[in-house]
């Protein structure tokens, strides 16, 4: 069993430090913000992961706030921190360089420095440089979890990336990774950072691609459903992240293709696909939007009740989360807004944030579906509509069947459907 430090307890630091107590680790997180340690110390997680507080309460995880502490004998330290972007997209790493600064005062003996931040190619030699003299390796190890499975993620892993470029360290993390066997694939460090931002910018990637489709799709009168279907069954295709929405958000997809296009134009190699990628996700909220101020006129006076806040199902993250466009946007206009999540509770001026999906429609001229929590499948639309003004729906995300609205005679708006009429040739 090893004695592992996470730096940073936030989704991922956490999420890692946990489940690596569950495997038997003694595992000590560390993070600089007292109050979430305090939290943390007294059993409570402060953000919203399914399945994580029960793991919290581990005898071989331990919470604090001192470096000393937390890397007394420590013999893999794991770096959870926050990697957000600079105002011109690019990474912004002051968090993992003072974080590394800190850790050269206080670690003893041979360690391993496992960088699990999203970072830029030529981080971990940077991490190294910072660490230089002390009796240390740096590896990458990047993190996929999604939040809202995050443990599970964990558990059951797709694969595992392993950048390091010494045999000790390598030995090191195989021993720790053993029980996941033949997951692990090993690579230099500079592949190893590229992969995470490669992946997230190919998932990016798909998504803006249907989203664009669904655009054109309601120009020329076809139905992204069928046209999904019909590409997601080739297998060299697939089914997963094909679906088409008001623009993807998150801790995640934006900042890391932003930091990709940022990598590339250092190198030289600027790409307009990437570029093309952003701007379509920034559009796909625009023209949203704009369906909504056509069906209106004019939104002035206006009130909207926006269901779902989090950028996704399942998590209370708000980062970057399509819901604050779309807000920003109708109080620019002088709409009224008042919104629900079952989880997220964001501090969001201007709006009033409502305690149920009928509380939120009271009085409201649309409801507007930004995330699709399961709990939104059991709206009783005629009950939504009795406290509505309008019976008017704009489904972000294609969540809700089209004959619930009709039912309760809603005219309804959807993503990628020609001119929002059920097909009737069939
Ligand atoms: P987060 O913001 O939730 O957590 C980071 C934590 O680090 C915070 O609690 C913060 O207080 C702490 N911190 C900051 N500076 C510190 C310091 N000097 N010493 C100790 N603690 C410090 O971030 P996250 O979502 O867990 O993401 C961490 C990294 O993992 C990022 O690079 C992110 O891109 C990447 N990542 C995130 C996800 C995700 O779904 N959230 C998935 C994969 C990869």
């Amino acid at each position: 069993m090893k004695k592992i430090t996470i730096i940073g307890c936030g989704y991922v630091g956490l999420v890692t430090g946990a489940c690596l107590a569950e495997m038997g680790h003694f595992v000590t997180c560390l993070d600089i913000d007292e109050q979430k340690i305090e939290s943390l110390l007294r059993g409570k997680v402060p953000f919203y992961e399914p399945g994580l507080s029960e793991l919290v309460a581990q005898e071989k995880l331990f919470f604090t706030t001192s470096y000393p502490d937390a890397l007394n004998e420590c013999e893999i330290c794991f770096l959870a921190l926050p990697t957000p972007s600079n105002a011109d997209g690019s990474c912004d790493l002051t968090f993992v360089f003072d974080a590394t600064r800190k850790l050269r005062n206080h670690l003893d003996g041979y360690t391993v420095v496992v960088n699990k931040s999203t970072v830029p190619v030529g981080t971990s030699k940077k991490v190294a440089e910072i660490l230089n003299g002390l009796d240390v390796d740096v590896a990458s190890n990047p993190e996929f979890l999604q939040e809202g499975s995050a443990i599970d993620n964990f558990r059951n892993p797709d694969r595992i990336i392993l950048g390091v470029e010494s045999k000790k360290a390598r030995r090191c993390l195989q021993e720790l990774y053993e029980p996941f066997g033949d997951l692990l694939q090993i690579m230099d460090i500079t592949s190893a950072e590229l992969s995470k931002y490669a992946a997230n910018a190919m998932l990016a990637t798909r998504l803006s691609f249907m989203n664009h489709l669904s655009l054109l799709c309601e120009k020329v009168g076809a139905d992204i459903d069928c046209v999904r279907e019909a590409i997601g069954s080739d297998p060299r295709i697939g089914n997963q992240f094909l679906f088409p929405g008001v623009g993807f958000g998150g801790s995640c997809l934006p900042k890391d293709v932003s930091a990709l296009l940022a990598i590339s134009n250092e190198a030289d190699k600027p790409s307009d696909l990437l570029e093309a990628v952003l701007e379509i996700n920034k559009e796909q909220k625009r023209q949203f939007f704009q369906k909504i101020k056509t069906h209106f006129g004019n939104l002035s006076g206006k009130t909207i009740a926006i269901l779902g806040l989090s950028f996704k199902p399942n998590t209370d993250d708000m980062r970057e989360a399509p819901s604050l466009d779309i807000i920003r946007m109708a109080l620019d206009e002088g709409a009224f807004v008042r919104v629900f999540d079952p989880i997220a509770k964001p501090h969001l001026p201007g709006c009033t944030i409502c305690r149920d999906e009928y509380e939120a429609a009271m009085g409201a001229n649309a409801a507007i579906l930004i995330t699709q929590w399961p709990q939104f499948q059991s709206i009783d639309f005629d009950k939504l509509g009795m406290v509505m003004k309008e019976k008017v729906f704009f489904d972000g995300r294609n969540f809700i069947e089209r004959e619930k609205l009709d039912r309760a005679e809603f005219v309804s708006y959807r993503i990628g459907k020609p001119n929002n009429r059920v097909t009737t040739w069939i």
